[in-house]
Formats: C-alpha cells, sequence, structure tokens
C-alpha cells in the first residue's frame, strides 16, 4: 500500500513547521497528520454566541465574550510573576492572566484592540477572572465568518503559553482535513452495519467530528467513532480466542470418572450452587473437546471458586493427569492444601503442598513423586512452576485470586508438558462486565454471581477514632458469643517500616483491650518466618485464638467460617477493591457478621465515597462497576499492562451500551464469516490487516 498522507510528520503541515511540531510532539504526543486527526475536540463553541461579562457568575464555567483589551502588564516578581490584562465590554471588565509564557503572549498581544475571548472563568475577590484564555483578534474572527460550531482542543498550559491554543489546533485540523478524501480514510464497516445502525460514513464522521454544521452532526459522528473502535476491539479479541481454539491442541479429559463422581455423591459437604454447576459444565465441556483451556473464572468473595476448582482437578485426575493449583501468597497455599486435603481424606488421591518454604527433604519427595506420576495433584505459590519442578502429565494448572496469569508464567507452565495443560484463573475480586469484556476479551469467560444459600449479609458501618472504645465493646460482646475477630492494618508500600511500627502499636493497643489470659491474640505480618506466620495462622484457624491482628497478608482467600466482625484501621488507604476482599474474610459461616471501617476525624472526600459504596453494598460486581466509575480503568488491578483500554473516544463508563451492541455485532459478523471473506466484510479484512503489528492485541495473554 502506498504510504498515506496521514503518516506524514505533522512539521509538513502548513502553518505547524519545525518548532510547533517539537512542541506537538512533547506535549501532546502528536507526530503525523493522522495523530492530529485522531486529537479530538473535547467541545465547540458557537462562534456567534458572545456573553455579556456581566453576566458571569460563580457558577459559569466556560464562557465567550467579546471586547477591547486594556492595561497589560506584568505583576509580582520570580514565582509569583504574571502577565495581566484586562477585558472590557459595556457590562464589565475581565481579568485575564497568564503565568506561563508570559514574554512571548506580552508580545503578541495588541492593546486597545477587540478580542474574541474563550475560556474557564474563576472568581477571586469577588471578580471574575480567566488563566491562560483563548483569544483572538475579533476582526479576524468577523473576516473568517464561519457559522459552524468551532471546536476547542485538549491542550497543555505550556502549548498555551506559546500559542498553541485549544483553538489554535482547531487551525491546524482545519488545515489538514482539506487534504484528505474517502481515500485515506475508507470505510471500515459493512454497509449492512451501517444501515442498520444508522451510522455516517468513516471519512464523513472524522470530518464532522472536528467541524460539525450542527449538533446532530457531531452526535452521529462520535457515536460511529466510538462504535467503531469498540467493534474493532470485540473483532480483534474475538479473532485472538477463535484463532487459539482453532490451532491450540489441548489435552482430551475424555470422561467424567469414578473419582469424581464419588467425591460428589459422598464427599462434598454441601448442595453446589447452581452458578458453580453451570462454570463446571463449561469447564467440562472446554476439556473435553482437545483443544486446550484458557478459562478466566469471575466470582465474587465466597462464592465458592475453591470447589470448584477442587471438582475440576479431580476430573484431570480421573483421566489420568495431573493438576496443580497456584495460591499468591503462602498461607492461602497452606491453606487451600489444609482444606483440599481433609476434603479428599477419604479419597485415592495424592495431594501435596510445594512452596517456598518447603524442607529440602520433603521438597525432594514431593519433585520425586510428581517426576514419576504417583503425585495426583499439588497446591502451591508460584514456586510450583519453577523450572526444577517436572510433571510426569500435567494436564490442569489453576491460578487462585489472581486476575492475569502472565506471558512468562504462562510460557514456563507450557515447558512442563509436551501438550499445554488447560488453565483456569480465579480472580481476586470481580472487574465490572465492560472491562472484562475488553481486556479479557480474548479469554473464554465464566462468572460465578451467586453466594451459596444462607449467606446473611455483611452489616458495614463507619466509625471514627473516636469511637474506638466502643469498637472494642462489640469485639467482646462477639467473643464473648464465640466468634472470632480479624483487625487489619494497611500495608504502606513506600514505607514497609513505618507499617511495621504501626502494626506493633496496633498491637500493643488491642493487647491492652483484650488482656491476657482471658483473651488471646495471632499476629501476622509480612516480616515473621514462615513457620511463625504458620504458627499464629493455624491458632486463628483452629479457634484457639480470639484476635488475629494483622497486615494485608490476609487480604485474599483465607477462610476462617467462625469469624464474623472485621476491623480495618486507617480505612482510608485502601481502595476499594481492597476493602471487597478484606470484608470477604467474613461473612463465611452461618452467623451474622460485621464489617468496621476505622477512620480518623478528617476523612478526603474520596475516602468518604469509598466507605459510602462499602456501606450501601455487599455485591462486589457493584462495587467494581464504582470503582471504575471513580478511578477510571487505567488503575483497576491487572488492566494496567493491557494498553487494551486506550480507547481515543469511548469510554468504559459511559459507553456501556455502544460497547454491548459492539459486541453483539462482532459475535454475528464472525458467527456468519469466521474468515472475513464475503465481499462486505472485506473492507474490515484489510482494515484489521493494515493495523496489525501496530496494536498489542496479539500480545495479551
Ligand atoms: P472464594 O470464591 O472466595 O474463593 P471459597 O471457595 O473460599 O470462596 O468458599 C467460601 C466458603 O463457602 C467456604 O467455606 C466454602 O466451603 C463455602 N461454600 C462453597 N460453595 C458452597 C456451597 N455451594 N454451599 C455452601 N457453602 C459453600
Ligand atoms: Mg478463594
Amino acid at each position: 500500500m502506498p504510504a498515506s498522507v496521514l503518516d506524514s510528520s505533522i512539521e509538513y503541515l502548513k502553518g505547524v513547521g519545525p518548532l510547533r511540531a517539537d512542541m506537538l510532539k512533547k506535549e501532546l504526543n502528536i507526530f503525523t497528520f493522522r495523530d492530529l486527526l485522531e486529537h479530538f475536540p473535547f467541545r465547540h463553541i458557537d462562534k456567534t454566541k458572545v456573553n455579556l461579562i456581566g453576566e458571569i457568575s460563580p457558577q459559569t464555567e466556560y464562557v465567550q465574550v467579546a471586547g477591547k483589551l486594556v492595561d497589560i502588564g506584568v505583576l509580582g516578581e520570580k514565582r509569583g510573576k504574571r502577565l495581566v490584562a484586562y477585558l472590557k465590554d459595556k457590562s464589565g471588565t475581565l481579568e485575564l492572566t497568564w503565568f506561563q509564557g508570559i514574554n512571548w503572549v506580552q508580545k503578541s498581544l495588541q492593546p486597545g484592540q477587540d478580542y474574541l475571548v474563550y475560556g474557564k472563568t474563576g472568581f477571586f475577590n469577588g471578580r471574575p477572572q480567566i488563566t491562560h484564555p483563548e483569544l483572538e483578534l475579533l476582526a479576524g474572527v468577523k473576516a473568517d465568518g464561519k457559522a459552524f460550531l468551532e471546536p476547542i482542543y485538549p491542550t497543555t498550559e505550556k502549548l498555551k503559553a506559546r500559542g498553541i491554543t485549544g483553538r489554535q489546533i482547531g487551525k491546524f485540523t482545519s488545515a489538514l482535513l482539506p487534504l484528505l478524501s474517502e481515500r485515506e480514510l475508507p470505510e471500515n464497516l459493512p454497509a449492512s452495519m451501517l444501515e442498520k445502525l444508522k451510522l455516517p460514513s468513516r471519512f464523513q464522521s472524522f470530518c464532522n467530528v472536528h467541524f460539525p454544521r450542527s449538533q446532530q452532526d457531531y452526535d452521529a459522528a462520535v457515536r460511529r467513532l466510538k462504535f467503531e473502535e469498540l467493534f474493532v476491539a470485540q473483532v480483534s479479541l474475538a479473532l485472538v480466542r477463535m484463532e487459539r481454539h482453532r490451532f491450540s491442541r489441548g489435552v482430551k479429559f475424555e470422561k467424567v470418572g469414578e473419582l469424581f463422581n464419588t467425591f460428589y455423591n459422598t464427599a462434598l459437604p454441601f448442595e453446589l450452587t447452581g452458578a458453580q454447576k453451570r462454570v463446571l459444565k463449561e469447564i467440562r465441556n472446554d476439556t473435553a473437546r482437545g483443544r486446550q483451556m484458557n478459562r478466566l473464572l469471575q466470582g465474587d468473595v465466597g462464592s465458592g471458586k475453591t470447589i470448584v476448582a477442587l471438582l475440576s482437578m479431580l476430573m484431570a485426575a480421573d483421566n489420568g493427569f495431573q493438576s496443580c493449583l497456584m495460591a499468591p501468597t503462602e498461607i492461602l497455599a497452606q491453606q487451600h492444601y489444609a482444606g483440599l486435603s481433609s476434603l479428599l481424606k477419604d479419597m485415592p488421591v495424592e495431594i501435596k503442598l510445594l512452596t517456598g518454604s518447603t524442607k529440602a527433604a520433603e521438597r525432594r519427595k514431593v519433585l520425586a513423586a510428581l517426576a514419576e506420576g504417583s503425585l495426583h495433584m499439588v497446591v502451591g505459590t508460584h514456586a510450583v512452576i519453577e523450572d526444577a519442578v517436572q510433571f510426569a502429565n500435567l494436564g490442569l494448572a489453576i491460578v487462585d485470586e489472581q486476575h492475569r496469569f502472565g506471558v512468562a508464567q504462562r510460557a514456563r507452565l507450557w515447558k512442563k508438558a509436551p501438550i499445554p495443560p488447560h488453565v483456569l484463573v480465579m480472580t481476586a475480586t470481580p472487574i465490572p462486565r465492560t472491562l472484562a469484556m475488553t481486556a479479557y476479551g480474548d479469554l473464554d469467560y465464566s462468572v460465578m454471581d451467586e453466594l451459596p444459600p444462607g449467606r446473611q449479609p455483611i452489616t458495614t458501618v463507619h466509625r471514627n477514632e473516636m469511637q474506638r472504645a466502643g469498637v472494642m465493646d462489640f469485639i467482646r460482646a462477639e467473643i464473648a458469643k464465640g466468634r472470632q475477630a480479624y483487625i487489619i492494618y494497611p500495608l504502606i508500600e513506600e514505607s514497609e517500616k513505618l507499617s511495621y511500627e504501626d502494626l506493633m502499636q496496633g498491637y500493643e493497643q488491642v493487647k491492652s483491650f483484650f488482656p491476657e489470659p482471658k483473651y488471646r491474640i495471632s499476629m501476622v505480618h509480612g516480616r515473621q518466618p514462615a513457620e511463625q506466620k504458620d504458627v499464629n495462622m493455624q491458632r486463628f484457624v483452629t479457634g484457639d485464638t480470639h484476635i488475629m491482628v494483622s497486615t494485608t497478608v490476609i487480604e485474599v482467600g483465607v477462610n476462617v467460617p467462625n469469624a464474623s466482625v472485621m476491623v480495618i484501621e486507617s480505612t482510608e488507604k485502601f481502595g476499594l477493591s481492597q476493602l471487597h476482599q478484606l470484608r470477604g474474610r467474613v461473612g463465611r459461616g452461618a452467623e451474622k457478621s460485621f464489617c468496621i471501617l476505622l477512620t480518623g476525624s478528617k476523612v478526603s472526600n474520596d475516602a468518604r465515597e469509598r466507605i459510602k459504596i462499602m456501606c450501601a453494598t455487599n455485591d462486589g460486581f457493584k462495587i467494581a462497576e464504582k470503582d471504575l466509575e471513580l478511578r477510571g480503568p487505567g488503575d483497576i488491578e491487572g488492566t494496567k499492562q493491557s494498553g487494551m483500554l486506550n480507547f481515543k473516544l469511548a469510554s468504559l463508563v459511559n459507553d456501556k451500551q455502544i460497547l454491548e451492541s459492539a459486541k453483539i455485532f462482532a459475535g454475528q459478523l464472525l458467527d456468519n464469516d469466521p474468515d472475513l471473506s464475503s465481499a462486505d466484510n472485506l473492507p474490515l479484512k484489510n482494515y484489521l490487516l493494515a493495523r496489525k503489528g501496530k496494536t498489542a492485541w496479539s500480545k495479551i495473554s
């Protein structure tokens, strides 16, 4: 394909040149004509609509006014130095201020001339004011005489100070658009789809997103471009998934056999929930096909993922395959091991624990048994997939309480068997559906959105420092009823020392409220040797200690059904998903459970919002949605690296409907034409081929 004009370097665009090009590159990552085309305006202003300065109130956000520029001068010194000018119209005076590029701006301003000024208003000492306004000579505006909406682009303070204002960027795009035609921006969606969805063409949409003639034109253009982004993402992800299905060989679990059935009928301590049964069926179908399973299991805390893991491991054993279960922490691995081996105690199944702290002699034994095949299951940390560990025939690897199983880890797993084992990744906390659809859209995906029956919802309350004594009284009352309590301190990553001191102080304080020998307290933290951690944990698990004082090492997975109180210290330091995880440590038995969120007396608005959500709902999926709204997709755990969420226009928070429809259309299209070989789908195919290599779709795991 001949190089497109869109690939030209930005300095060659009329009006830009090398100097401004440099700034555009540095400040806005605009390197080419295409980058500029995809730098979308954040609003449009109607040049015919000019406000009066006298109308500006503290509630006004953005304003466009016209008037005479007077009294330009530099005030202040050093860091307080600023350029100030005044704009006068018949109704009042507006102060304009610049902190950057003072010399340059001062030179470019013409005192006594009429200007059109646009910007975000502020109020100081009761007077309206705009910092770093957009402004242009009114005479020039009138000569232009354009009636349509003028685009205003995101820019930076630095650029503004050098004259590259949000408005000036519009001059660049208006120089760019006439150079483009359908040839540079060919349609990539099937004609039938455009018709059905009543979407404008691609070329037209790019024109109208920058220079619409009406609000309707603009809205339609944005809708189309958002749909395109999300649709292309869905098709790409589905293609990755299909390719994997088509080409990946996997071990075949021919049957559901005796071990599974015996366990199910005689040892399973409860009836499975509908969601658990459904997911097991999905796993059963996946593993029976002779292609490798690569499945993500999303389940809220306490939804019962562990038993799904165990039943899947029994399926593997029934078919003569080994399996492993990997947990993120040593404590969790130990607990899984203890739980699973007790469930399996009457079954002819060999299961062992393997972690970093497994003693050398035991480790040798486990490794030998794995290599010769006499060991069916191994539970551990990621030590399980170190190179030294060889399996006779690994058929299933389960990763617990993580979002993602990295490429490197996966590659290690591939080395363990001639045919790659099936992989089941069980998430730590739910993520919103929109995120799952995009960030993990290449994986097969199961949801467990049902808790086992008989759970009572956890009551969550917010208490401050002053109410601590009352909180301790409450714990005392619960202990008197035979229950146990967790008290959790935050782990501050930047300062391990500080968190350690916090924890120790907290421990002393708890001891003073709960004196020995009447009360017994366990403490677990990251600095303890593994054995000590283990002993303390075990004492709490068996009910010997009443209170567990701990940092967040306890966060994931730990299961002590008798514990009914979770106290979280310095709640403001925790994120929503972490709080939800921590709270999930209680409410696991039949007893009513409580979560108490302790804070200082002053709490930031953000923290207050998080606390409000925690007190309002126990539903991890809802909390995840809120988390996404509050923080945006970039920060959600496990999705940072994926690069997948860098949509230019679409937002996973605001464009759910468009995403759903994009997913449906992508699914239908690929069902009917998986190779994209029909004439209608050829433009899409060409587009995807041209994009290949430019994006990271194929690199994710
Ligand atoms: P998570 O999904 O958070 O890993 P677990 O697997 O630890 O949840 O299960 C939480 C608790 O629920 C455990 O005590 C487990 O034994 C119990 N449980 C799991 N499934 C069921 C069920 N179908 N009925 C009753 N209790 C269940
Ligand atoms: Mg778990």
